[in-house]
């Protein structure tokens, strides 16, 4: 259980992401359990197989980030977003209740008012 909780948390660990407290209990249960640390080691392998299949010389056209943007900029605006259903929902519930509570304070006064 506490293995498979800190080899989830082993990308982010690598990369520095976790609050400090986090990255201390990883380490203190890397330096006594060889199947994480094993995994860390299968992650740094990747890593490294990755940086370097990635690593490249080439670099993009000129107009690369013009031709971009232009295609960015006359993409149609996004449409305003609609008063979701659970909002209307909620509201209504509400406004019913509201009534409700208002009908019953009437009747209530009204009651004592013909009966005093
Ligand atoms: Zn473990």
């Amino acid at each position: 259980m506490l293995c498979l909780w800190i080899q989830n948390r082993l990308l982010p660990y690598r990369t520095g992401e976790l609050p400090l407290s986090v990255s201390q209990l990883i380490r203190r249960h890397l330096r006594s359990c060889k199947h994480c640390q094993a995994a860390l080691d299968a992650l740094e392998a990747a890593w490294s197989s990755g940086r370097t299949l990635i690593a490249t010389s080439a670099e993009p056209p000129a107009q690369l980030e013009s031709r971009i943007m232009d295609v960015i900029r006359v993409l149609p605006a996004p449409k305003p977003r609609r008063v979701g259903l659970t909002r209307l929902m909620y509201f209504l519930v509400a406004l019913t209740l509201l009534l409700v509570g208002g009908l019953a304070v009437f009747a209530a006064v009204h009651y004592h008012l013909m009966h005093p």
